[in-house]
């Protein structure tokens, strides 16, 4: 007879990873969010990975923890970036079912049963498209002459590569390894990694309503460089 353990990861239908640098204003409000939307359907768990927060995030998440016996929380002692937090996610992560979702609220949960669905028109993962997207026109603007270059070099049809709401089949993610900026180019990533149907829905998109955003302009030219490396790791 399997352990319990097993019974109840096999049984799982989705894991939910939340990377959260200094996110403490929004934790409570997103986890009840996803309650509001998943509960019902899904037999889900939340992975809070805390990114060396220096606020009161993982009190916030510990708070919760001690409410609802879905989640679980991973804790860096310093920052390591987003990609990183990723990455420790989609190692722990048991759900057949894997969504990434920023923590600051700009995505928004109710999309998470329609990226579902796409994905299971046979799918490997579904990323969001935010197509009315709520930030300045210094993010929007490089963000579109971004999007056409990966499109252009990976051959892959998506408009929105780095949005932070995706879906993936368990398999994929357990293949990804990313670190420094690659979050960024998690589809073409994946599709190196032998999983090329690749889709995208477009997704609600909302203004960042606490904190600050956590990456400047520097992040165009580390985008560049990371850019180079996703290029040159699949090549060599
Ligand atoms: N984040 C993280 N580590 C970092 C930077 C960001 O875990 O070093 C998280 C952040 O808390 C948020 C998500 O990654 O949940 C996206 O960050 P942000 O909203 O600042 O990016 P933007 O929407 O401005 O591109
Ligand atoms: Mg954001």
């Amino acid at each position: 007879m399997l352990p319990s353990f097993f019974i109840m990861a096999d049984k799982l239908d989705i894991s939910i990873l939340i990377p959260v640098f200094n996110e403490e204003d929004s934790i409570k409000i997103l986890y009840d969010e996803l309650k509001r939307n998943l509960d019902s359907i899904y037999n889900w768990e939340v992975i809070f990975i805390n990114d060396g927060s220096t606020d009161k995030s993982s009190e916030f998440i510990k708070e919760l923890i001690n409410q609802n016996s879905n989640i679980k929380l991973i804790s860096f002692l310093q920052n390591r970036g987003k990609s990183e937090a990723l990455n420790v996610g989609f190692k722990e992560c048991l759900g057949k079912y894997v969504i990434t979702i920023d923590a600051d609220l700009q995505d928004d949960p109710s999309e998470i049963k329609n990226l579902i669905a796409k994905l299971n028109d046979g799918y490997d993962m579904v990323s969001g498209w935010k197509r009315n997207r709520k930030d300045s026109i210094a993010k929007t603007l490089p963000s579109k002459i971004y999007n056409f270059v990966l499109r252009f070099f990976s051959g892959i049809k998506l408009h929105d590569f780095n949005c932070g709401l995706k879906a993936y089949k368990k398999n994929v993610v357990k293949v990804i390894n990313i670190y420094g900026g690659m979050h960024r180019f998690i589809p073409i990533i994946a599709k190196q990694n032998g999983f090329s149907k690749i889709s995208e829905i477009s997704v609600n998109h909302r203004e960042r309503k606490f904190g600050q955003s956590k990456y400047g302009s520097s992040r165009l030219l580390h985008g560049f460089f990371d850019f180079v490396t996703v290029l040159f790791l699949n090549k060599y």
